[in-house]
């Protein structure tokens, strides 16, 4: 790639492949949060951040900020950030492209003498990961008043949620009434997880919305039988009913995924009873997890779903509940106005750019919820990741960094426009 860009491409390899050498040497990429290996990568990370310039902190929700202050106290922040923190096995990519991203850009500034008139925070927040403690998002959440206060109190072997936060410097006693009212635009960049960029042979993906994630339960409950007695049209198999709705939920998903908005829906936990060989099986609980970026597509599940385990219930002699929402979360739209600064800021320095919605769940999501926010996509190796074959490539990861960059800098004018 030959383009001129305002950041240093060979700087963010230099970190990505310095934190990809901090990982559990027989399982590459392994950096979880809490561990000594993540406190590790952070240490390495909060010392570049102080060779950029930046003021260092941990803020109450164990978040590590790197500050570059700007000519106006009372402007606002501007915030840019990911996570550094891995599934088990994977993630070389996953997040913390996002993190040196914007170490990047408030390099670049400094290289070029930009002065802004916002604070600008680099961040990594704490956990965006599924964590030991069995939650996510720790960080993001933590930072703006949104971590239920019952999670403190969760365990990993002996040690709670809040002693966790503690020991990576964080505040449990303050934490929950953490807000960030300074947030004037938060952005993020991450690898896409996801094949789309790659296909088309297109840069950089700006988010429209961050799937909504609902899960729904389902039990089927049949009645056990001798396997090798009881006729086959005298059955109440549970199993075959939970097997016929299984393929049933792909197709519905399927035929919604074809019209306008990401919906995806997949059973992925499915437990048995008495699951023994010589016995007809006589319960099913099942975990649908269904994403969805318009709000109406859940809607329209749900309410197909509802009907149709009626349905099979009557049509497999099996007793099936009503499908039990275990968890329900709305879409999270990008601010439509960065979502503009960022198309711009791609066209500046050249990249192909298209609108597409995130299936994953990201920090983004969270801060979005009190600041506007938005995030890209770079491409990845065949939409790969939460695996040790996770790639991106460092020139896509560079010229990702530069659309932040320059997004940042229009940020810096253009809300300081509407303020006066
Ligand atoms: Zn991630």
């Amino acid at each position: 790639m030959s383009r001129n860009l305002p950041v240093k491409a060979d700087r963010i390899a230099e970190d990505i492949d310095a934190l990809a050498r901090i990982t559990e040497p027989d399982h590459p990429w392994t950096r979880r949060a809490f561990s000594p290996l993540f406190l590790a990568g952070r240490a390495y990370i909060e010392s570049r951040m102080k060779a950029a310039g930046l003021e260092t902190r941990i803020d109450a929700g164990g978040n590590l900020i790197g500050l570059r202050k700007g000519r106006r106290p009372d402007a606002g922040t501007i915030m840019v950030g990911s996570h550094s923190d891995t599934v088990p096995d994977g993630g070389r990519f996953d997040g913390i492209a996002g993190v040196i991203s914007a170490l990047e850009v408030a390099r670049a500034l400094k290289d070029q003498n930009i002065e802004l008139d916002h604070d600008l925070e680099i961040v990594d927040f704490l956990a965006e990961e599924v964590s030991i403690f069995g939650v996510s998002c720790i960080g993001s959440r933590g930072m703006t008043g949104q971590l239920p206060e019952a999670w403190l109190t969760r365990l990993s072997g002996e040690r709670s949620l809040a002693q966790g936060i503690a020991e990576v410097g964080g505040d449990p006693a303050t934490l929950l009434a953490q807000k960030r009212p300074d947030i004037k635009g938060f952005l993020e960049l991450h690898i896409e997880q996801g094949p789309v960029l790659e296909a088309n042979k297109e840069d950089v993906g700006v988010v429209t919305a961050i799937a909504g994630i609902t899960r729904v339960e389902i039990t089927v409950e049949g009645r056990a039988d001798h396997a090798g007695t009881t006729p086959m049209e005298s059955r109440s198999d549970a199993l075959v009913a939970a097997s016929q709705l299984v393929l049933d939920i792909r197709n519905a998903a399927a035929e919604l995924a074809r019209t306008p908005g990401h919906f995806a829906a997949t059973v992925g936990e499915f437990r048995m009873e008495p699951n023994a060989a010589n016995v007809v099986p006589s319960k099913v609980v099942l975990l649908i997890d269904g994403r969805a970026e318009i709000r109406a597509d859940m809607e329209a599940f749900c309410r197909w779903l509802d009907g149709h385990v009626e349905k099979l219930a009557a049509a497999y002699d099996v007793v099936i509940a009503p499908p039990n929402r275990v968890s329900d979360n709305h879409p999270t739209p990008g601010d439509p106005r960065l979502l503009t600064i960022l198309e711009h800021a791609a066209d500046r320095v050249g990249a192909k750019h298209r609108r597409m919605a995130s299936g994953a769940g990201h920090d983004t999501a969270w801060i979005a919820k009190v600041a506007p926010a938005a995030m890209i996509f770079v491409p990845c190796k065949d939409g790969r990741s939460h695996s040790a074959d996770e790639w991106a490539e460092n020139d896509d990861i560079a010229l990702g960094a530069a659309v932040l960059f320059e997004a940042v800098c229009e940020m810096d004018k253009g809300l300081n426009e509407e303020k006066a």
